[in-house]
């Protein structure tokens, strides 16, 4: 199914499956992992599965929320597989990763949303794989603190919650989530560990203003957040939000400057930017 306007010719990627890749995708059907480079089409697969780069999906490939841009399944999520983290932690150590990115469906569901397995997960390749830096994307949790506190206190190295898009898009794009919660979750992690990096992320090309864009920098700024990602939306299929622009590479590159004026640490923006994209280069260099 195509897209409603012409790719832009620096959106067409080089699709080639490498052995690297191949390999991995056979290692995840063993191990029955989810990855979220597959799972949500990332334009990215063949080039981070050939540098043995992934991000694991955990707690199941069923999601309780339906958002207007991901391509993820919405329905009744199975049970909580408590097994996952070692199979996780297998995989990793199995891969010889340095850096790896571990994020979930969002579990509304169930109480804690899920934290404490991204805590069993987190230790479990601490365990495994002492040298490998660990960055997690979670779900918001509905706000329910407490949950946090235990995925802050299993202490990733960067902690990572996206903001996705401007607060007048919310509704449109995230109908269960709520902008100020966002921002207060990113705030919390800081508040209760300043030693982890903390990190966000928004798509563009859903109707957003640049002055919309501004402000949701400043507003992380006001909330601490250390590391930025900015990348284009695509559009998974016709069942989701289209798109209503594509930026230029310009583009990116004065918001990544932009950006950088407000004081981030990091910002990583460009047309095919996704929140796990060079991850590994967002890890400080102090170690702990
Ligand atoms: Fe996977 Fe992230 Fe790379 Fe996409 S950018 S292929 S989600 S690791
Ligand atoms: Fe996709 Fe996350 Fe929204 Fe679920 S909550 S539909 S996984 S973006």
């Amino acid at each position: 199914k195509a897209p409603s306007k012409p790719l832009p010719p620096w959106l067409k990627v080089r699709l080639t499956q490498g052995k690297n890749y191949l390999d991995l995708k056979n290692l995840m059907r063993e191990q029955t992992l989810h990855t979220v480079c597959e799972e949500a089409l990332c334009p990215n697969i063949y080039e981070c599965w050939e540098s043995r780069t992934a991000t694991f999906l955990i707690l199941g490939d069923i999601c309780t929320r339906n958002c207007g841009f991901c391509a993820i399944t919405t329905g009744r999520p199975t049970h909580l597989d408590w097994e996952e983290p070692k199979r996780v932690a297998d995989t990793v150590e199995h891969m010889g990763l340095r850096h790896v990115v571990i994020t979930s469906v969002t579990r509304d569901d169930v109480e804690d949303g899920g934290a404490a397995i991204f805590a069993a997960t987190i230790e479990a390749i601490r365990e495994r794989v002492p040298g490998c830096s660990i960055e997690v994307l979670t779900p918001d949790f509905m706000g329910n603190w407490d949950a946090l506190q235990t995925v802050v206190k299993a202490r990733p190295e960067i902690f990572n919650h996206n903001t996705e898009t401007v607060p007048r898009l919310y509704r449109h794009v995230r109908p269960k989530a709520q902008y100020e919660r966002t921002m207060e979750f990113l705030r919390r992690i800081k508040d209760q560990d300043p030693t982890i990096v903390t990190k966000s992320g928004i798509m563009v090309g859903l109707g957003e203003t640049r002055e919309e864009i501004h402000q949701v920098f400043v507003d992380m700024r006001a909330n601490h957040v250390d590391v930025l990602t900015v990348g284009q939306y695509l559009r998974p299929d016709m069942k989701h939000l289209p798109v209503e622009r594509y930026y230029t590479p310009e583009e990116f590159a004065e918001i990544k400057e932009e950006a950088l004026a407000l004081g981030f640490a990091h910002v990583e923006s460009g047309p095919l930017v996704r929140s796990s994209y060079h991850a590994a280069s967002q890890v400080p260099e102090v170690s702990r």
